[in-house]
């Protein structure tokens, strides 16, 4: 078991919610809860992030949030913080799931790929600065500061305003592991990605352009099959008599053609007088000639 005890226990409620008047009340949530664990947990970050949905990975204070049997989480390196909850009793019962939760997470971190994205909790006027400050509502929210507000808790992503101008570069978190493997730190690098996205578009730009014209030739192809279909059938061949004609036109003897086509030496000297008839030509070599160029075979 990689977790096995935690300590340092405490169960408070906060100083804003003593101040309301019905906190007394046996329903209302209001406890928060804190206690150590005898892990650091930073390791298991990455697979926390991956394996819940709304999980939120922070670069600083490295920290995760999330949800827990409905209770919000703080996950620091050995410490965890978590709210609300009924009773002292509600809190103490949460802690023991919460260990099984991590010790699951643990032993299954070779079937979770992690996820290193993390948030750089960036200051509210700093992403002010950035947005248009219509306050145009397109991204869900009343202002363009509440907007922030979501951007810096990490609720939403800042890309959500389609009012934004595209960033000029962005920044890749790169995993530094010890020898076992473990993630011990990161290093986050500026990527230009303007560049990239301009060469993709020009791609794509590209690759649609190449698909008009092969729409193009297919149409023109098959238009060009019509046409040799109708100088096919003003010749009047039947499909077995183009079956011999394609046979001859690749040489084979008429004993061949009646062995493949499973018919008589007869019949193959029967459909050869009339493809010889339709095609008005004399002899095979003739007739494979013309059938070639008139595009029948
Ligand atoms: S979509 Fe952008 S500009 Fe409009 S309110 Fe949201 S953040 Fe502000």
């Amino acid at each position: 078991m990689f977790i096995k005890k935690y300590s340092e226990f405490r169960c408070i409620i906060p100083t804003f919610l003593n101040a309301l008047s019905d906190v007394d009340t046996p329903e209302s949530n209001i406890w928060s809860a804190s206690f150590r664990l005898d892990q650091d947990m930073r390791p298991l970050f990455p697979y926390i992030n991956s394996a819940l949905d709304e999980a939120v990975y922070y670069e600083k204070p490295e920290h995760i949030r999330f949800l827990f049997e409905g209770y919000r989480c703080f996950l620091y390196s050995e410490v965890i913080a978590a709210h609300f909850f009924e009773s002292k009793l509600a809190a103490k019962e949460f802690i023991a799931s919460f260990m099984d939760f991590l010790n699951d997470i643990y032993n299954q971190k070779e079937t979770i790929r992690p996820n290193y994205d993390q948030i750089k909790q960036v200051p509210i006027i700093e992403i002010l600065k950035i947005l248009p400050k219509t306050n145009c509502q397109k991204c869900g929210y009343l202002t363009c500061m509440a907007f922030a507000a979501a951007v810096t808790h990490g609720r939403v992503m800042v890309d959500n305003c389609p009012c934004l101008i595209s960033p000029i570069s962005e920044t890749a978190v790169y995993p530094i592991l010890d020898n076992n493997g473990k993630v011990v730190n990161s290093v986050s690098l500026k990527l230009d990605t303007a560049g990239l996205k301009k060469q993709i578009q020009e791609q794509n730009e590209q690759i649609l352009l190449l698909e008009a014209s092969l729409r193009e030739n297919t149409q023109n192809e098959n238009q060009q099959k019509v046409h040799m279909g109708s100088g096919k059938s003003d010749f009047g061949l039947t499909d077995r008599e183009i079956e011999v004609l394609q046979l001859i036109a690749q040489g084979y003897t008429n004993n061949e053609i009646s062995g493949f086509l499973f018919i008589s030496p007869h019949t193959v000297k029967s459909h050869m007088i009339n493809i010889f008839n339709k095609l008005n030509v004399n002899d095979r070599t003739q007739a494979a000639v013309l059938a070639t160029q008139k595009g029948i075979i």
